[in-house]
């Protein structure tokens, strides 16, 4: 048996903070995991500038509601549905991705979770588990699933690496330079075809 794990910013829809930062023009809020690869202090760095700037879960969640998927992006998840099941592994938080997960179709999604005080101030967030996408690719493991994993970043080497095959997807070159063992592609259309791959099975039809 076979699993599809991806990745979920970068991969299908924008990164959320990018948009964010671009909206309110707070420069500092454009790091990413492809910047800071420590995810602790990436988003203790995030919520600091939250609170200097007095801004608010709602407000970002409004932010979120314009976005789209990348272009695109549905029809790959479609189609890799119809071929695997499919886990998206992610470190974002569900407050975050619900309006983005519907234009989806609402596949699995298993990421983390954010405090909020009744103000809507984001005081703190709860990582589900430490270096949750390998975590997450070992349990699926367990379970006797062979899995095939992608993602664009430093938050998701760990999950390709214990993934049975990793792929990187639009990944920024640095990242693509240090892991060359991952083969690494940019459009969907080549996705798929690692997918195909990777796999198995016979999935050429
Ligand atoms: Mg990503």
């Amino acid at each position: 048996m076979e699993l599809a794990c991806l990745d979920l910013e970068g991969v299908l829809i924008p990164e959320i903070w990018i948009a964010f930062a671009e909206e309110t023009g707070i420069e500092e809020l454009k790091a990413t995991t492809r910047d800071i690869p420590d995810y602790d202090v990436l988003m203790k760095q995030r919520l600091r500038i939250l609170d200097e700037h007095g801004l608010t879960l709602p407000q970002i969640q409004d932010t979120i509601s314009r976005l789209s998927p990348l272009e695109g992006a549905l029809d790959f998840v479609n189609w890799l549905r119809e071929r695997f099941q499919v886990v998206i592994l992610s470190d974002t938080f569900y407050e975050f991705a619900q309006p983005l997960m519907r234009q989806l179709g609402f596949p699995t999604l298993l990421c983390h979770k954010l405090e909020v005080d009744e103000a809507g101030r984001i005081t703190d967030y709860t990582l589900r588990q430490r270096d949750p996408k390998r975590q997450s690719v070992r349990a699926l493991q367990l379970l006797n699933y062979r899995v095939i994993a992608t993602g664009d970043s430093y938050n998701d080497t760990t999950m390709l690496t214990q993934a049975e095959a990793g792929i990187l997807f639009h990944a920024p070159e640095n990242v693509i330079r240090e892991f060359p063992q991952f083969p690494a592609v940019h459009t969907y259309e080549d996705l798929k075809k690692e997918f195909i791959a990777a796999s198995l099975r016979d999935l050429s039809l």
